[in-house]
């Protein structure tokens, strides 16, 4: 879409809203930001529309937004809210920010999409790219919005794309030319009006306009990723499980790439830096992409020994008295907490709660009745999670981070973990689950011997 001369509205007025305004006041148009939140809050954001001179409103959307030829909406604005309706009734085109900012990409995106393991990945294929000897930048959901850093990425330069779901919601033309489903879990459900269904069919967006000669990368361990509606046939597994022809697999404790014809044995799994098997598919899914661009194996040796891990993901604290802290905000859905679970063989204090989307404790039950001493439940959810697991565990009400860890460290025993993994969103106490990991972390930096 010609953009010179055009109004543009753009709804969400943090990073990829300004980012995607400014991009697109590059092209002549005319940007008109918006954001529900107040001033107080959206201050950097408010600072730098104002040095920049691009028209904004905070506090609330007035008619104003609905005045344009094309809507863009930022990662942070679910599909079913009440002003994407409201546009899309008035027949306004509305795109998401990765949309928008793909018309301008000259290099080779590498979407990266699924319930749990984006950032991760992303971040752990950026780094291997870059290694192998590419120039490959990352953003999306995750560090540099993708309207940020787009004009700087050149012919045959890779971009790793963190993708939510809300984000391929709107997307039109969007075609990376390596697209990844991780896995498809039910998550988000309240904003896909309880449709297990409708949340798959958003994640296959990913490859709808992939041809032949992209590449589509996914799970194949995972159901609801295989029944989807995959429409790019040249496709490409990885597996736990099965030794696929065309893929990547794990046999005898090592990673294994196959393309028809060939199959190689490359290195053992130890050389992997991070724990956890839910982290060896994330791998396999790097691994995969890696292949197919032609990095080298021990280049990509390389970069899974030296990854550094990403913050409050599974993220090792302190140890006091023989007892490990581990940071696991990120995990704010069941499946993350089952895999949180699933990656150690210690006895657990496992904090669980924060606002609920329609949790199901039944998937973890097992895990909790085998691997957990004590549960300890916070925040809104607090209540739902002693009825569930109350005859399973004993379970504990506390007010704050704080009070979890200072009792963990006199319950606790040697050998023993105390995971923070919520299985829950964190707004209800915190600003974000980054601001629910710190707040933990400094409660056990905090803690006396
Ligand atoms: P996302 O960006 O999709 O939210 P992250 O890499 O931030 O994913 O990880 C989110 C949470 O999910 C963390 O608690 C992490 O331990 C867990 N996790 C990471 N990879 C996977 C995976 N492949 N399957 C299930 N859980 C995962």
């Amino acid at each position: 879409m010609e953009i010179n001369g055009k109004n543009i509205s753009i709804i969400g007025a943090m990073r990829s809203g300004v980012a995607a305004a400014k991009l697109a006041r590059k092209f002549n148009a005319m940007p008109f930001v918006s954001d529900l939140s107040s001033e107080e809050k959206l201050s950097q954001s408010y600072q730098t529309l104002t040095r920049e001179n691009i028209a904004f409103e905070v506090g609330g959307h007035t008619e104003k937004i609905y005045d344009c030829d094309l809507m863009i909406i930022s990662p942070a604005v679910p599909s079913n809210s009440e002003v994407v309706s409201e546009a899309v009734k008035r027949k306004i085109k509305v795109v998401s920010e990765l949309e928008f900012a793909s018309w301008f990409c000259r290099g080779k995106i590498i979407a990266i999409t699924g319930t749990n393991g984006k950032t991760t990945t992303t971040a752990l294929l950026n780094h291997t790219i870059n290694i192998s000897g590419f120039k490959c930048y990352s953003g999306g959901n995750i560090g540099n919005a993708f309207s940020e850093f787009v004009l700087d990425v050149k012919e045959n330069e890779f971009v790793a794309l963190e993708v939510s779901s809300f984000q391929l919601d709107h997307i039109y033309s969007f075609k990376p030319a390596y697209s990844v489903i991780l896995n498809i879990t039910p998550d988000h459900l309240d904003r896909y009006e309880n449709n297990f269904q409708n949340y798959i069919d958003s994640k296959m967006r990913v490859c709808m306009n992939q041809n032949g000669k992209d590449y589509f990368v996914y799970n194949g361990d995972d159901e609801n990723v295989s029944s989807g509606q995959i429409t790019n046939t040249n496709k490409f597994e990885f597996s736990l499980s099965n030794q696929t022809s065309r893929g990547s697999f794990v046999a005898d404790n090592h990673f294994y790439f196959s393309n028809e014809d060939k199959t190689e044995k490359l290195f053992d799994l130890d050389n992997l830096s991070l724990r956890g098997e839910h982290n060896i598919c994330n791998a396999l899914a790097v691994l995969t992409v890696s292949k197919l661009i032609g990095c080298r194996t021990e280049k990509i040796k390389e970069a899974f020994k030296s990854f550094p891990g990403v913050e409050h993901r599974l993220e090792f604290v302190r140890e006091i008295n023989g007892i490990v802290f581990i940071n696991d905000s990120k995990a704010t859905n069941v499946d993350s907490v089952w895999y949180a679970l699933r990656s150690f063989n210690q006895p657990i204090l496992l904090i669980l709660g924060g606002k609920d989307k329609g949790n199901d404790y039944n998937r973890i039950k097992d895990l909790v009745f085998n691997k957990v001493k004590k549960i300890y439940a916070i925040g809104t959810s607090a209540q739902k999670i002693y009825e569930f697991f109350k005859d399973i565990v004993p379970v504990e009400y506390k007010q704050s981070l704080g009070e979890c860890v200072e009792d963990a460290l006199k319950t606790g025993t040697k050998g023993g973990i105390v995971l923070l993994s919520p299985a829950c969103a964190s707004f209800d106490m915190f600003d974000n689950f980054e601001h629910r990991g710190r707040v933990f972390k400094e409660s056990v930096m905090g803690l006396n011997l």
